[in-house]
C-alpha cells in the first residue's frame, strides 16, 4: 500500500521513499510513499523526476500507485528521491480549487448543481444540471468567485467519518473515513485531489464560455496564470484585428459591421452587373448563331464554377438566352457535376427532357417546361448527358 503524502501535504514537492516493487522492465516503480498525484477525480497526474529519471505517468491502482518512468531505473536502487514538477502541480491545484469554489457558488446562489467536472491541459469544465444558464448568471458567478478569491477564504483538508460528516455538498460517496475539502463558510466536499490552502492562491477565475451538452450546460473556466494568459491572448487577438482593420480596438465592432454591409452591397452590385452582362452576351451570341431550318438555336455553355453562386448566374444566362427566341440552352458546372437545360421551343419540355437524361445517367433533379437543373455522379456522366441533351431538338 502506498502512503499518499499529498493527502496531508499538497505542498510537498520533494520526498524520499523506499522502492517496494518494480515492473520487469524497471520502468515502473512502486514506493512505500509518494508525493506524486495519480490521475484521478478528473485531476491530471503529476510529472517530475524519481532518482533523476523523468516521470511520464502516475497511475492509481487502488492500494498502490504506479510511477511510470521515461527510462529504466537502476536495478540495485533501494531508495529514491522524488521531485514533483511544481508549476504543473500548483496549476492543477489552482484549477481544482477554483472548480470547488465555482461549483459552490453556482449551487448556493443559483441552485445549479455540478454533475461532472473535467480538468484539461488548457482549460477546465464543469457541467451544470440545467439546459440553459443565462449570461447574467455566468457573469454574476464569475464576480462572486473572484470576490471570494480576494477576501480570501481558508481552504482546509481533514478526515471525517462518513457516518458523522454533516453539511457535505454531495452525499458521502462511500463509508469509512472521508477526506473533506472545506472552503470556509462556503463549501464542504469529499475529494481526494490536491488543493491550494486559501482561495487567494487561485489567483483569478475567468469563465471562457458555455456549451449545451445533452441536458446540461458545460461551463469552461480557467484559473491563476491560465486566466492571465487567456486574457492576454484575447488582448493580442483584438489588437491584431484592430491593426489589420486600421481602427482603434473600441471601433472594431462598428467597423466589422460596416465592412459586412459594404461587402453585401458590393456582392449585390456584382450580381446585377453579371446579370446585365449575361443579357448582352446572350444577345450577342443569339444574333451570331445560325438557326436550324425550323428557326431554333442551340447554345452550350460549360463553366468551371460551383453552386450556388455560379449556378444562379448560369440559370440567369439560360433564361436571358431563351427569352430572345426559339432556343435550347444546355449549361454545365464542374462541382458538383451540374446541368441546366432551358427551352423556349414549344415542342420541347425542358423539365421532362432533363428528367429522362438524368435517369439514364444516375443523376437527380428537375424543373419546369422552360428551365430545369440536375446533378450527375461524375464528370464523364456529365459529358454524355450534355451530348444527349444537345441531340434533343
Ligand atoms: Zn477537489
Amino acid at each position: 500500500m502506498t502512503e499518499r503524502l499529498y493527502y496531508t501535504d499538497a505542498y510537498l514537492r520533494a520526498f524520499d521513499a523506499r522502492v517496494v516493487d518494480r515492473a520487469a522492465d524497471d520502468r515502473t516503480l512502486y514506493l512505500d510513499r509518494t508525493a506524486f498525484y495519480p490521475t484521478s477525480g478528473g485531476q491530471p497526474f503529476d510529472t517530475g523526476t524519481l532518482a533523476g529519471i523523468a516521470v511520464t505517468d502516475v497511475v492509481d491502482e487502488g492500494e498502490r500507485i504506479a510511477h511510470v518512468l521515461a527510462a529504466p531505473a537502476p536495478r540495485d536502487i533501494q531508495t529514491v528521491s522524488g521531485i514533483v514538477d511544481w508549476s504543473r502541480r500548483f496549476d492543477n491545484m489552482q484549477q481544482h480549487t477554483g472548480q470547488h469554489l465555482l461549483s459552490a457558488i453556482f449551487a448556493d446562489r443559483f441552485e445549479l448543481n455540478t454533475v461532472s467536472v473535467h480538468f484539461g491541459a488548457t482549460s477546465s469544465t464543469l457541467d451544470l444540471d440545467e439546459e440553459f444558464v443565462s449570461q447574467k448568471t455566468l457573469l454574476a458567478a464569475e464576480d462572486l468567485a473572484n470576490l471570494a478569491i480576494a477576501e480570501p477564504r481558508e481552504v482546509s483538508v481533514y478526515f471525517e467519518s462518513a457516518a458523522t460528516a454533516t453539511g457535505l455538498r454531495k452525499a458521502a460517496p462511500r463509508e469509512g473515513d472521508l477526506r473533506i475539502v472545506d472552503i470556509a463558510s462556503l463549501d464542504k466536499s469529499a475529494c481526494g485531489g490536491t488543493h491550494v490552502r486559501t482561495t487567494a492562491e487561485i489567483g483569478a477565475l475567468l469563465i471562457r464560455g458555455t456549451e449545451k451538452v445533452r441536458k446540461t450546460t458545460r461551463v469552461e473556466f480557467v484559473c491563476g496564470l491560465r486566466a492571465v494568459r487567456a486574457a492576454r491572448a484575447d488582448h493580442e487577438l483584438v489588437t491584431t484585428l484592430a491593426q489589420t482593420l486600421s481602427v482603434a480596438p473600441g471601433e472594431l465592432v462598428a467597423k466589422s459591421k460596416l465592412q459586412g454591409d459594404e461587402l453585401r452591397a458590393a456582392q449585390s452590385a456584382r450580381r446585377e452587373a453579371a446579370t446585365a452582362l449575361d443579357g448582352y452576351r446572350a444577345r450577342e451570341r443569339f444574333d451570331a448563331t445560325t438557326p436550324d431550318s425550323a428557326g431554333r438555336r442551340l447554345f452550350i455553355e460549360r463553366r468551371p464554377g460551383a453552386a450556388p453562386d455560379a449556378l444562379n448566374e448560369l440559370r440567369a444566362l439560360a433564361q436571358a438566352t431563351i427569352a430572345l427566341g426559339d432556343a435550347l440552352f444546355v449549361g454545365t458546372l464542374e462541382s458538383p457535376p451540374t446541368m441546366v437545360v432551358a427551352s423556349s421551343v414549344a415542342t420541347l419540355d425542358a423539365g421532362a427532357a432533363l428528367k429522362k437524361i438524368l435517369v439514364e445517367h444516375g443523376g437527380r433533379g428537375g424543373g419546369n417546361a422552360r428551365i430545369a437543373q440536375g446533378t450527375v455522379p461524375t464528370p464523364s456522366a456529365l459529358d454524355t448527358a450534355v451530348a444527349a441533351a444537345t441531340a434533343l431538338p
